[in-house]
This record gives C-alpha cells, structure tokens and sequence, in this order.
C-alpha cells in the first residue's frame, strides 16, 4: 500500500447571477483545491486543502514541496506523514497554504487507510458518538446589489423564509459588510421573518474591532443568537476575550487557526466558547484529533468550519461524528453540548455535483456516511468540467 502518484485539481465555478459578498470579499466564483492520492495497489483516496482562497499555491505546496517526499511511503500511516511534512516545512510553513496542503493530503491518507480495511474514518479515529448531525444553514449574505437597501431586504426575507420552509431549523446570517444600524436592520427583518422555533446565529467574517463587535453583539443578545462567529480579527485574542466577558451570546470563532499550536493559543487564553477548526485548512484528521482534545480540556465545544467541495463536507461529518458530547449528559442537547454540521447554502456545484452522494437534510439533519474511508464516491465525470488546473507527481 505505497503512494504511487499524488494529483492535484483546482477546481473552479463561476457562479454569475448568484455573486455574493461576505464583510471581506465579493465570490464572483466557488473554487476548491482536490488531492488524488492513488496506491501501488489501485486504492484512490480524496482530500481537499483550504476554504476559499486560491488553490493553485496550495497545488505548488502540494506538487513541488510536500508531494515528492512521499512517492513510495506506505499510505496507511498519516499521523506519521503528517509529522513529517510539518516538520520538514516547519522553517517555512507552520499556517496558511502548507498546512492546507497537509490537510489535503492527510484527509487523502486517511481514505485510502480507511478502503484498504473497509472501514469509515470516524472508526479508525476511535469510534463515532452519533451517526447523524443536525445541521445549520449558512447564508444570508450580501447580494451584488446590497446598497440597494429595499431590494436587499426583499431578498433577504424571501430568502430566509426558504430555509425555514425546507426544513432548516438553525440559520447563520452574515454581518458587517454594512454599518452597525443596517446590519441591526437585517436582523430584526429576519427574526420577524423566521418563527421562533428557527434558531440563528451571525458571522462577521472579523469584520469589527471589539467596540463595534458589542455594539451589535448587544443586539443579537435581545434577540437570543446562539452563537457570534469571528466577530474580530483571528490575531486579536484581547477582543475575543472582552467579548466573551461582556456579552450574553456565545462567541465561536477558529476557521483561520492552523495546527494544534494555533488552537492551543487561541482555545487556552479563553478566546471563544465554540471552536470551529475547518478539517481542510488546519491539518486534516490527524490534527483535528488533537484540536479536539485541547477543547476538551478547556470546556469548548467544537464545531468544525465547513464551506468546500462535497469532499470537504464529507471530511467535516467523518470528523463530527468523533466529538463527545461537550460535557456528557445522557440526553445530549445541540448546541449545548452536542455539536452541528454546517450546512451552506449558497450556489456551489462543486459541493452538490461532484459526488455521487447527496447530502440531504432529514428532519433538519444530515446522515454520516459509514462506508469505507470517507465514505463517498467522487464523479470524475462531472468534476472534469470544473478543472482549472491539473498537476501530478508520480515516482
Ligand atoms: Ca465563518
């Protein structure tokens, strides 16, 4: 069971009419970065590195640096691979692109692992707490046309009506492209929208310095949010703590945090209640382990970031399925100690047509897969018309 040859694929959509912006950026396109790993005896495993920025850079670390060091290693062993691909790039890696890169690889690793021994991932990771996950609709985002306040909020209602209708019973909005008295606006358009058995949460994608983030933490406190994700820049570890202490809404944030030494900084100097490492950008399943222990340790619940390819929501529910309930009660409670899948519900065909699964919502959840490695087939077929870029190393 050697690595016989490693591909990367930069995959790429645009997706026109539907172009958004979160507080940081305008997405006129989806793209993910695909690893192919294939064995010397016909296993192919499947990973994915990074969230949403450019894949070609991870491609190079992937191809040119890490990926050559590996043709000819046995394939079943990627905790050792991983020690190794992080430490040779330690002097030049550490966060950002090479942790993708290991993350790609690793996810790659553990599926074909899991295949030879016809076993899925959350077994070989030491057994899974549940075989579904309720999962939340991440949407409400600003649409191309956002200065145009009365269409906007048109949209945005119709929208949101949407997710309740099919079936989603927790929404994450999006916060901060706009001033603290629109954003205010937005979310009591939606909370008057949805009924309140529809739970919500915002995610400001670090758009505030801590005075601001109060400002309009204080509104989602009156409105019982369930959680406020990344309300300040990932380097500002004193905001995060200020909030933490000064508002009643929980504070979730950890999809920019690389490798165990990222989460062990930001979970123990008590920056967040919800750490969400996302299993593609901080170190795959080897490293998520660990991130996960480290929470444990501290009383945060982890909830993984998720908002790639349909590879990726596979390695996120693999990943899910491995957190205890954070502490344990005899009748777990989501959210409050049980954790969720996030669901994204803007256009992206690389997450819905690239496998021959479909991760459907049933009664607001979404099924583990228990087949072998991550459970999943990918549709070469239909991926081949989204590649941007091919790269392979072979021995
Ligand atoms: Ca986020």
């Amino acid at each position: 069971m050697k690595i016989r040859t490693i591909e990367t694929l930069a995959l790429k959509v645009p997706i026109g009419a539907k172009t958004f912006y979160s507080s940081q950026a305008r997405f006129p396109e989806r793209n993910s970065l695909l690893v192919k790993i294939t064995t010397d005896d016909g296993l192919v495993g499947w990973g994915e590195g990074g969230q949403y920025g450019p894949g070609e850079p991870v491609a190079s670390a992937v191809v040119d640096v890490l990926g050559p060091r590996l043709i000819g290693r046995r394939a079943d062993q990627p905790v050792r691979i991983w020690e190794d691909n992080y430490s040779f790039s330690r002097d030049f890696g550490r966060t950002g692109t090479y942790v993708e890169a290991m993350s790609a690889i690793d996810i790659a690793l553990w599926d074909i692992w899991g295949k030879s021994l016809g076993r899925p991932v959350h077994h070989l990771m030491g057994g899974a707490f549940r075989d579904r996950a309720m999962a939340y609709g991440t949407g409400c985002y600003y649409p191309e046309f956002f200065r145009d306040t009365p269409r906007m909020m048109e949209a945005l209602a119709e929208e949101v009506a949407g997710y309740e209708a099919a079936g989603v019973t927790a929404v994450k909005i999006k916060l901060g492209l706009l001033s603290v008295a629109e954003d205010r606006a937005r979310i009591e358009l939606i909370r008057n929208t949805v009924g309140p058995a529809v739970r919500l949460m915002a995610d400001a994608n670090h758009a505030y310095n801590a005075a601001t983030a109060l400002r309009i933490g204080r509104v989602m406190d009156s409105h019982d949010f369930l959680w406020f994700e990344e309300p300040v820049p990932p380097e500002d570890h004193d905001g995060y703590r200020l909030l933490r202490t000064k508002l009643d809404t929980p504070i979730a944030g950890g999809e920019c945090e690389f490798a165990r030494f990222g989460f062990r900084d930001f979970i123990g100097k008590g920056c967040v209640d919800i750490v969400q490492p996302d299993i593609c950008a901080s170190g795959g399943f080897s490293e998520f382990a660990k991130i996960l222990a480290t929470a444990g340790q501290h009383g945060v619940l982890t909830i993984p970031h998720v908002w790639g390819s349909g590879v990726a929501v596979a390695a996120a529910l693999q990943a899910i399925a491995t957190i205890p309930p954070m502490p344990h009660t005899a009748a777990p409670v989501t959210l409050q100690n049980e954790p969720m899948v996030e669901y994204d519900r803007t256009m992206n065909p690389l997450r819905d047509g690239i496998l021959h699964e479909n991760f459907k919502l049933e009664d607001g959840a979404v099924a583990i897969p228990d087949g072998p490695g991550l459970g999943i087939s990918v549709d070469e077929g239909a991926l081949a018309g989204y590649v941007a870029q091919r790269r392979v190393v072979e021995g």
